[in-house]
């Protein structure tokens, strides 16, 4: 496994696989790995010949206030993770090595980025969209893999491919959870024992949410309604949304006579947690929840 800094070391790594005719997949990370992370890692390593992983905390998808500087940060430990994987570069540059100090061109998504997470974090997607561009441009991957667990994320890098014919195709992988039902996030780190467990009440409102829907409830309000009934007075909790939408658009539908996605974000004392759940109308959970497409 090599590691590089820089872009020109990344460029050239990557030129030789394809001179050998390698298939290329990048896996964009923010590091502080875990079973997440590593899954994405697994599925990129089975479907092709060289796997670079990137490892960057992007200042740039970050609000002012957030926590981009407390973010967790364990090069070491990430890097030690990877070796038992089979990765074949990790791509780690510092914000200098990223950014020029003047740099000034961004990418905007266009609409999927204005509700929900865009909303309550101004700039964060055009973040995500640049930096997801640039380590595009510079790996040049055939294959992108990313989680369902930032759903939202998934179909916005999913529209900037398309739009601007960046010609990789993107992978979206399932949300891996603990045993406990919490999604398994970086952030998570940050918990102490009784936030974690006013934290569950985000994927306990997605089963009551996946309930409903198996129960036969087709309003989408009603839904919702689910949802808040099951965070409602939970201690430290403040709820960002709890929203059924279409699975491709992100718009709030009015009924879920077909796969829909329930999001829910919110704060556990200083932790920004978000968790999403397919709702299948019927037996096809899954089935317009995953991704696969935009060459
Ligand atoms: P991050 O390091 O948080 O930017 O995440 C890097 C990639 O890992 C993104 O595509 C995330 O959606 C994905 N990811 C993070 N947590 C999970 C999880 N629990 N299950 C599946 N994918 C995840």
């Amino acid at each position: 496994m090599e590691r590089v800094a820089s872009k020109a070391e990344a460029r050239l790594a990557v030129t030789e696989a394809r001179r050998e005719g390698k298939t290329i997949a990048l896996v964009p990370t923010m590091g502080a790995l875990h079973e997440g992370h590593l899954s994405l890692v697994r599925a990129a390593c089975e479907r092709a010949d060289y796997v670079a992983v990137s490892v960057f905390v992007n200042p740039t998808q970050f609000a002012p206030g957030e926590d981009f500087e407390s973010y967790p940060r364990d090069l070491e430990g990430d890097l030690g993770l990877l070796a038992g994987e089979g990765v074949d570069l990790v791509f780690s540059p510092s914000v200098g090595a990223m950014y020029a100090a003047d740099a000034a061109a961004v990418v905007h998504p266009g609409p999927l980025a204005d509700h929900w997470e865009g909303e309550v974090r101004p700039g964060h997607f055009s973040g995500v969209a640049t930096v997801v561009t640039k380590l595009f441009s510079v790996v040049r991957p055939d294959l992108a893999f990313f989680g369902e667990k930032d759903y939202q994320q998934l179909r916005v890098v999913e529209r900037v491919v398309t739009d601007l014919d960046l010609g990789v195709r993107v992978v979206g992988c399932p949300i891996v959870r603990d045993d406990d039902g919490l999604a398994l996030s970086s952030r998570n780190a940050y918990l102490s024992a009784e936030e974690r467990s006013s934290a569950l009440a985000l994927p306990a409102a997605l089963e009551a949410a996946a309930a409903a829907v198996a129960w036969g409830e087709r309003e989408a309000r009603a839904v919702e309604r689910a949802m808040l009934e099951r965070v409602a007075g939970v201690r430290g909790l403040e709820l960002d949304y709890a929203v059924v939408v279409d699975p491709r658009t992100l718009e709030p539908l009015d009924r879920v006579d077909r796969t829909a996605r329930a999001l829910i974000a919110g704060r556990v004392g200083r932790t920004r947690l978000i968790d999403n759940a397919a709702l299948a109308p019927s037996a096809d959970i899954g089935g317009a929840g995953t991704t696969e497409g935009n060459r």
